[in-house]
């Protein structure tokens, strides 16, 4: 079918595994689009490393220009280097388009076995503040500081996202996880933020953990939890550990919202232990994009991609090692081509 309309997007392939699982997210998009009438115009644009080589700049301008004029990109996971070089690509593009809300659903997958069936829950992670705001500066030569900032304005719009999204999606319970016995100043400020807001609604539980606890009871039951909301490192670290319910970081995806643009990317990073070598599971990128569609307002072929995912998996023949299969990132691409 011709297509009817033609979405630009600006697409990251980003490091590592990134290249791969983006190509085959967009081969599927593409295949898809053409049952449905929707067409892509994809603009590419290197970040990190190899943009660094190619440009002398880490991030392009011509990327920040694209993200601007498009207001929608689909990125692959970037690498960034561990205790030294430059600053994250994630954090300074959710920085410099205040991609205030990080949304993270993390729900099973038809025919895969876990040892948490059924698992239904969101993640709502403050994306702009907190340690991640980068403020870190040597005091003495033995002494390094990180200043956390938290402020009211940050907590009270990702708390209102949490709830609004719970009332638009009938959830019935929201946890507040925090350190603020700790963290008395902070953590009291967000506590009090998402207080406040939960007096908004209050058709909706609100209930407040305390983040090691919450670590604890995640694997105790988490079927206690449907909408978290959370600060910046915790939700970083919550979302890698409520992965695992659902058979690992290859299926989890991960959308970065703010008033003026969204990214859409995968919980997980480059897995330079696994790159090149066709076992990368581009699920996650998947069902990252079958969320762009969705924000884009492609809900038939954002449904369409969706039911043939679940049908590869309820088959369960053309899985990624990361799930107990032993088909490569290429054999699984095609049998979700076959299942559209
Ligand atoms: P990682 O998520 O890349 O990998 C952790 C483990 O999960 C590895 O064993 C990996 O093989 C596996 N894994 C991840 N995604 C997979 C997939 N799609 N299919 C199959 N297995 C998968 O985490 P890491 O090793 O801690 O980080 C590597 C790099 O990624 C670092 O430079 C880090 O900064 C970066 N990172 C980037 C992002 C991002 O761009 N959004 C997010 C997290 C980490």
């Amino acid at each position: 079918m011709a297509p009817t309309r033609t979405h630009k997007i600006t697409l990251i392939p980003g490091d590592g595994i990134g290249p791969e699982v983006t190509a085959a997210t967009v081969r599927i998009l593409e295949a898809a689009g053409e049952k449905t009438g929707c067409g892509f115009e994809w603009e590419r644009h290197d970040a990190g490393a190899d943009a660094f080589a190619k440009t002398g700049e880490y991030i392009p301008q011509a990327l920040y220009d694209s993200v601007t004029q498009n207001k929608v990109a689909l990125k692959g996971p970037v690498t960034t280097p561990i205790g030294q070089g430059f600053s994250s690509i994630n954090v300074t593009l959710r920085k410099k388009f205040d991609l205030y809300a990080n949304f993270r659903p993390v729900k099973s997958l038809p025919g895969l076995k876990t040892n948490y069936p059924k698992i239904d829950l969101v993640i709502f992670r403050e994306n702009t503040e907190d340690l991640y705001a980068g403020l870190e500066v040597m005091v003495q030569p033995d002494v390094a500081q990180s200043l956390k900032i938290i402020t009211t304005k940050g907590s009270t719009r990702i708390a209102r996202a949490a709830f609004e999204y719970a009332r638009k999606h009938g959830r019935k319970k929201v946890h507040a996880i925090h350190k603020a016995n700790i963290m008395k100043l902070t953590d009291g400020l967000f506590l009090r933020c998402c207080k406040a807001v939960a007096a908004e609604f209050p058709e909706i539980q609100y209930v407040e953990h305390i983040v090691d606890n919450a670590c604890m009871q995640l694997v105790l039951n988490p079927y206690q939890y449907d909408v978290i909301l959370t600060e910046n490192l915790y939700g970083d670290i919550l979302s890698d550990l409520c992965s695992a319910f659902v058979g690992g970081l290859g299926l989890v995806p991960g959308a970065n919202i703010g008033a003026d643009a969204a990214i859409f990317e995968a919980v997980h990073g480059s897995a330079p232990d696994i790159a090149g070598q066709d076992k990368a599971n581009p699920t996650a990128l998947l069902q990252s994009a079958v969320l762009m569609l969705h924000h884009i307002g492609e809900t038939g072929t954002a449904d369409r991609i969706q039911r043939a995912l679940e049908q590869v998996y309820a088959e369960g023949t053309k899985l990624t090692r990361d799930v107990g299969g032993t088909a490569g990132t290429r054999a699984f691409t095609e049998a979700v081509l076959a299942a559209l």
